[in-house]
């Protein structure tokens, strides 16, 4: 993602800095601004593909190179949770990625003073590159979630395309959290995102990483799950590791020892990352779009495998309000109070 922020920035050339502050907490999850992908590209090819394959889930590849046999979808609704942006159709995911947030949201509303989640992207129905949004994605173990409780009513699918995102950074000052909108319910969701083994990493904005080495008091055992990143300040991203015995899924080494509160986080507050580019004296290189044949060989047959019977017939069975909140999960808490729940 970091490369990929380099040469947008490199292309984009004559920028003010707050500019560039700007487009780097765009980049690292939703560069909005892209070119129309070329017909056969493989961003075109997987974006019009709107069933998964019928049969078992695989991920095939890598988070940003693969892509997704076997998808699930997550319910729009369930009884702590709320999919949004339901046009995009990008509700699927591995049955583990699917299970997670159900998890997620149903922990989180329990004990964590979190009323509920508005999940963003998960993949597209076989995975893939993205038109737009995101690098990695694509093959199922990937997913969004917004920084915004959701509310008490369920949203239209109106509401859902159009509900803007809320940052968690204060306007006009340099990585700096709004304390207005952040709350410790924000914290301990986070905190119970990154305590299941399953979750690999999660991509958070510099200045939340910083904010929660500064607050967090409980357990800081998966404090270093929590990864700094560019962009990620109105929601956080979740990464799954390869579930056991997925062949062809290439995993990522897992994260350093330690809560990640160190020099690693010092150069994401530093100057270094948000330093306007040199200007270059070669033209800008459009990079060369992601064909189906630069992926896993493999995902030529996931596009041509048969399609699941319906949408419905491969959307995870969403449980009844009162069984969901039957599970115990373990508190993740430290010295911050049940309460302050954020409503919005
Ligand atoms: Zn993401």
């Amino acid at each position: 993602m970091v490369s990929l922020l380099a040469r947008t920035l490199q292309t984009i050339g004559k920028v003010s800095l707050a500019t560039t502050i700007g487009i780097g907490l765009l980049a690292g999850d939703v560069l909005a601004q892209q070119a129309a992908p070329s017909p056969g590209s493989a961003k075109a090819v997987f974006g019009a593909v709107t069933l998964p394959t019928a049969g078992p889930s695989h991920s095939i590849g890598f988070y940003a190179k693969g892509c997704l046999a076997g998808a699930v979808a997550l319910p729009a609704d369930g009884p702590t949770w709320q999919a949004m942006r339901l046009s995009r159709n990008r509700r699927w995911g591995r049955p583990e990625m699917i299970g997670l947030l159900e998890r997620l949201a149903r922990d989180a509303a329990k004990n964590d003073g979190w009323p509920g989640l508005l999940v963003g992207d998960i993949s597209q129905p076989r995975g893939g590159p993205m038109f737009n949004g995101h690098a990695s994605h694509q093959i199922g173990l990937d997913a969004d979630v917004w920084l915004t409780p959701m509310p008490r009513h369920k949203l239209s699918t109106a509401d859902r395309e159009a509900l803007p995102f809320t940052s968690m950074l204060a306007k006009d000052k340099f990585l700096t959290i709004n304390d207005k909108v952040w709350t410790p319910a924000h914290a301990r969701l986070l905190m119970r995102a990154a305590s299941y083994p399953e979750v690999e990493r999660i991509f958070i904005n510099p200045a939340i990483k910083k904010k929660m080495c500064d607050s967090w008091t409980g357990d800081r055992s998966n404090l270093g799950k929590l990864r700094p990143e560019y962009g990620h300040d109105s929601h956080f991203h979740i990464r799954l590791r390869c579930p056991p015995g997925s062949e062809g899924c290439t995993g990522q080494a897992p994260v350093a020892a330690g809560d990640g509160c160190d020099k690693t986080l010092a150069w994401w507050l530093g100057p270094e990352p948000w330093a306007k580019p040199k200007p270059s004296t070669k033209p800008p290189v459009k990079p060369r779009e992601v064909m189906v044949s630069d992926l896993p060989k493999a995902c030529g047959a996931v596009l041509a495998a048969p399609a699941a019977a319906s949408a419905r017939a491969a959307t995870s069975a969403a449980k009844p309000a009162d069984a969901a909140l039957e599970t115990e999960a373990m508190p993740v808490s430290g010295n911050t109070p049940p309460g302050n729940i954020p409503q919005q």
